[in-house]
């Protein structure tokens, strides 16, 4: 009987890793069974947007679904208009529809493999002879050899503060990201936004785009906003700084030799983010130098300036981001939040600025969860994650960045063994490599998952 893979997740990585299986490997007699919560297949919570205002974070000619075809959307972008360049920071609906149509083609063009779409929800997995057995929530079961986690991002958890009922409140948005969480959200009313990173530059586009006239006020522990991507002709060129690999492996260490880096490309009229792109392909490499207390050193010192300058805004959202904030639509805080109640229809947020001992109030309409996705396991709500780690089946990394996996993904039980059934892809893998966030590293971690399974019979 021919070999069945489920891959549980139809996002950006479940699609990419289905993909690379069938157009690699799909001369063999293999099926992939693809199983998303919901029909919408290939967007995920990225790309299933149809807002306008939310652009890819990645210049176009760097979101190739294949490593080895870098300009594969590009040329696909360019067939809807004919004017976009590598630079372009497109909308992100197009993606999703790039990715559907790859999904389509990969499967249409399959030798002898077979690709089998499930809609449903997989609440639990179990091993089982020399595979495993899912459950579905509709009460089917299905059997598969080999299981990939595409599981992808969980919304944000309830900040951790005394809430006198503010969060069962509908004033309260837990997750920006679910079908009509802002549909309510008052228009002329001051609303507050938890988190100042790139969901929240998502929300308030979003907010702005509906014709919000308000207050934002955006809140988070440094005040960070991300940085702007530039408006580039051409793609840099870019070489790592190779006193990063051959030097001290410590967080300070990578701090002074960015830094010296920074400072010596701009005296030769080049720019930081060309240095802190650089990074990207030994940025693995470098996390992995770390020892554990050096990593839980750059989280708690660097990483909220790394997140601002590596994960940047298209350059017409920053325009708009920078117009709301010179109009006071938009003001953004660094600060602690303390409390949280309702004063009658309105929430009261108590807060104390970074650095301060004061506590300010502020009251409004609405609090919008934009802390970002949620990455520790335990704080899941998900039964099949849940199921999964009770059962000794996944496993956190020690710093609860996301998921104990080994180089191509299989899921390491707590001994440290790698599963030969059970596998991850997608942007828990930070646990790991740190940067797995974005296409460019997702599509090189689907593509060795699919390989490694291809190869395991
Ligand atoms: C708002 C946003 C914008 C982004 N923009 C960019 C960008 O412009 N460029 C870029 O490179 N990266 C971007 N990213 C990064 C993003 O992580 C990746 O690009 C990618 O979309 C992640 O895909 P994924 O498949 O791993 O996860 P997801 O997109 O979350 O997909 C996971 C899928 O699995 C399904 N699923 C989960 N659990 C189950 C289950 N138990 N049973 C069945 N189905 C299940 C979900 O319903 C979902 O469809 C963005 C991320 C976000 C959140």
């Amino acid at each position: 009987m021919n070999k069945k893979i489920a891959i549980i997740g139809a996002g950006f990585s479940g699609t990419a890793t289905t993909v690379h299986l069938l157009r690699r490997h799909g001369h063999a007699p293999f099926e992939v069974i693809l199983i998303n919560r919901h029909a919408n297949l290939a967007r995920g919570v990225a790309y299933g947007t149809h807002s306008p205002w939310h652009l890819l974070n990645v210049p176009a000619g760097r979101m190739s679904l294949f490593p080895d075809r870098e300009h594969d959307f590009l040329e696909f972008a360019r067939n809807t208009d004919g004017s976009i360049t590598a630079s372009d920071f497109v909308r992100r609906s197009l993606y999703g529809e790039y990715l559907h149509t790859r999904l389509d083609q990969a499967a249409a063009a399959a030798g002898q493999a077979r690709l089998n779409v499930v809609t449903g929800e997989v609440i639990a997995l179990r091993l089982d002879r020399d595979g495993a057995v899912l459950d579905l929530s509709d009460g089917g079961t299905l059997y598969a050899d080999r299981v990939v986690l595409a599981v992808g991002h969980y919304p944000p958890i309830d900040p951790p503060v005394p809430d006198h009922g503010v969060l069962a409140g509908t004033n309260y948005v837990r997750d920006p990201w679910a079908p009509g969480a802002l549909d309510h959200i008052p228009l002329h009313q001051p609303v507050l936004l938890l988190g100042t990173g790139l969901t929240m530059v998502d929300v308030a586009l979003d907010l702005d785009q509906r014709g919000y006239r308000g207050t934002l006020m955006a809140l988070s522990r440094h005040g960070l906003l991300p940085q702007a991507h530039r408006t580039l002709r051409e793609m840099p060129q870019l070489e790592p700084p190779a006193e990063l690999l051959a030097g001290a492996a410590s967080a300070r260490a990578y701090l002074h030799t960015v830094r010296a880096a920074v400072a010596a490309s701009a005296q030769h009229g080049r720019d930081w983010r060309d240095v802190i792109g650089a990074l990207r392909p030994v940025t693995p490499a470098l996390w992995q130098t770390l020892t554990k207390n050096e990593r839980r050193r750059f989280l708690r010192h660097l990483q909220a300036y790394w997140d601002s300058h590596r994960h940047r805004t298209a350059p017409i959202s920053a325009q708009r981001l920078t117009q709301l904030l010179a109009q006071g639509m938009l003001t953004v805080d660094a600060g602690r939040l303390l409390e949280l109640r309702p004063v009658a229809d309105d929430i009261q947020v108590d807060w104390q600025p970074r650095g301060k001992s004061r506590t300010e109030h502020w009251r409004g309409a609405a609090l919008i969860n934009c802390t970002g996705p949620e990455s520790r396991l335990r704080c899941l709500a998900d039964p099949l994650i849940r199921g999964m780690l009770a059962g000794g089946l996944l496993t956190a990394d020690a710093l609860e960045l996301g998921v104990a996996a080994d180089a191509e993904g299989a899921l390491l039980d707590n001994a440290g063994q790698p599963s030969c059934v059970v596998y991850y892809t997608g942007p828990l893998l930070r646990a790991r490599d740190w940067e797995c966030t974005a296409v460019p590293e997702l599509r090189l971690a689907a593509l060795r998952l699919a390989d490694r399974l291809a190869g395991t019979w």
